[in-house]
């Protein structure tokens, strides 16, 4: 459980900030250029201690935002004005509309006159040239390229804050196809720039092909890309629209259309993200689905696949009861840990979060998937149906085994440890009398088995 997108992940806090409780999103916070900042509160041993204070939502680096304001701080109105100034001059330069009437000009450039500034990870019209004579740029950019955004931009790379990593081929492919089969005819890429992507090339290149995307992402930079019905500038920490009520409207009509039918979420949020946070801002999309018409009867859930580590398992259940994690690895281009190799394949964390029935979730079984009659869902090749829990165990891939100890499936590299009165890492260290767990604070488990992380 290494690398970096899950620094945080494996054992840290539970929400990724070290010591701190998410409270969320309140009334009348105080925004910073990312939106309304959400509620912290300082921890220790689980408790509440100290004074609460909000914080930026979106970046945990404070060299990303280092918006921080006591929960009872009285603000001069000086201040708030400079606040607000800050925050207006910190909103990207050109907006949505501007992106879009660029766009297309430049598609209206012969090929040689089209540039793409590596720097600015922007589209250069003729005009703007001179601005960028000192900056790396692409020349002959492409239709093609121009409908690959994900692979002109390069991807984020601030490791705290927005990394960006970029589905495979293999994985991105597997995910349309499913939505395909299902019969979805919406898809809502919230995070998921690269399966946008893939939707929006396939509807201009095949005339039969229905399935529409609207991307919602805090990356500004594919604005230059998509018109305002395909994109949306996103918080996916506190459901904050930076376009305003249109592009709230945009969504909301996305997900309204067909009564609220046929549309499904994917979402594959930061993994050091707040659990909590990003819960809140997708029952809010959800509610948005659902909002009834006159009269109009809309209790269906809108169906949803949340892309995430597999030991946050616990964490997403807390709040979606109903979602079951399915057992495919998810894989990434640009994380190195993340890959499927063709030999020696490094095994992916990550799994797919859904409230659809598993059993319509058909797993590749050339990739060595098979169905468990029992289970009713598709598993890893690994992963035996325990007799005892009756059910296929395994989390990570590999074949676990039961401690009747215990009385669950625990990790094939774990034993049964007395003094812990629990399965643990052979070399693990014993919990000493008096201290509790570092990430819930309640004695009788370590960080490495803390319940909260993961239930197994
Ligand atoms: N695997 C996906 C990309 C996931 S990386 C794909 O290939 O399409 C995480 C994505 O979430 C990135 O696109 C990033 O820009 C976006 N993101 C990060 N923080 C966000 C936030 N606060 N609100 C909305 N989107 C965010
Ligand atoms: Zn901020
Ligand atoms: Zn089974
Ligand atoms: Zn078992
Ligand atoms: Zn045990």
């Amino acid at each position: 459980e290494g690398g970096d997108k899950m620094a945080d992940g494996g054992g840290g806090a539970p929400e990724g900030w070290g010591g701190l409780s998410l409270l969320g999103l309140a009334p009348g916070a105080p925004s910073c250029p990312h939106g309304p900042a959400l509620l912290f509160v300082k921890t220790s041993q689980g408790k509440e201690e100290g004074r609460k204070f909000y914080a930026c939502s979106a970046c945990r680096d404070r060299k990303d935002c280092n918006f921080f304001q006591w929960e009872n701080e009285k603000v001069s109105e000086a201040r708030l004005a400079a606040r607000e100034e800050y925050n207006r001059i910190h909103q990207p330069f050109f907006t949505h509309r501007q992106n879009v009437e660029r766009y297309e000009n430049f598609v209206q450039l012969p090929l040689s006159k089209r540039r793409f500034c590596q720097e600015c990870q922007q589209l250069l019209l003729p005009a703007e040239w001179e601005n960028h004579l000192d900056h790396q740029f692409l020349c002959g950019i492409s239709n093609a390229q121009l409908k690959s955004p994900s692979e002109l931009l390069h991807p984020l790379e601030n490791k705290k804050t927005n990394a960006q990593y970029l589905f495979t081929d293999r994985s991105c492919r597997f995910l349309l196809d499913l939505i395909i089969n299902l019969g979805f005819r919406r898809v809502l890429s919230v995070g998921t720039p690269r399966l946008h992507e893939i939707i929006q090339s396939k509807t201009s290149q095949e005339d039969d092909f229905r399935v529409r995307s609207l991307l919602l992402d805090i990356d500004f930079r594919y604005s230059q890309f998509y018109m305002e019905d395909e994109f949306c500038h996103y918080n996916m920490f506190n459901h904050y629209f930076f376009g305003g009520e249109a592009a709230r409207e945009t969504c909301r009509k996305f997900l309204r259309q067909d009564n609220g039918e046929g549309v499904i979420m994917v979402t594959d949020p930061p993994f050091g993200g707040l659990v909590e946070a990003l819960a809140s801002s997708f029952k809010k999309l959800m509610a948005m689905c659902q909002e009834a018409e006159e009269g109009g009867d809309n209790s269906q859930e809108m169906p949803m696949f949340w892309i995430f580590p597999y030991f946050f398992e616990s964490r997403i259940l807390e709040f979606f009861p109903s979602f079951k994690m399915m057992d495919y690895q998810v894989d990434y281009d640009n994380h190195a840990l993340y890959k499927h190799g063709k030999s020696g394949r490094r095994q992916s964390p990550v799994r797919i979060f859904t409230n659809l029935t598993p059993s319509m979730i058909v797993l590749p079984v050339e990739e060595g998937y098979r169905f468990c009659a029992i289970c009713q869902r598709y598993v890893s090749s690994g992963n035996q149906h325990c007799e005892i829990c009756n059910s296929c165990t395994s989390k990570d891939g590999r074949q676990w085994k039961h401690c009747v100890l215990c009385n669950k499936c625990v990790k094939p590299s774990w034993f049964h440890c007395n003094n812990c009165n629990c399965c643990a890492l052979q070399n693990h260290a014993c919990e000493e009398a008096g201290t509790g767990c570092f990430v819930c604070g309640k004695a009788g488990h370590k960080r490495s088995t803390c319940p909260s992380l993961s239930r197994t």
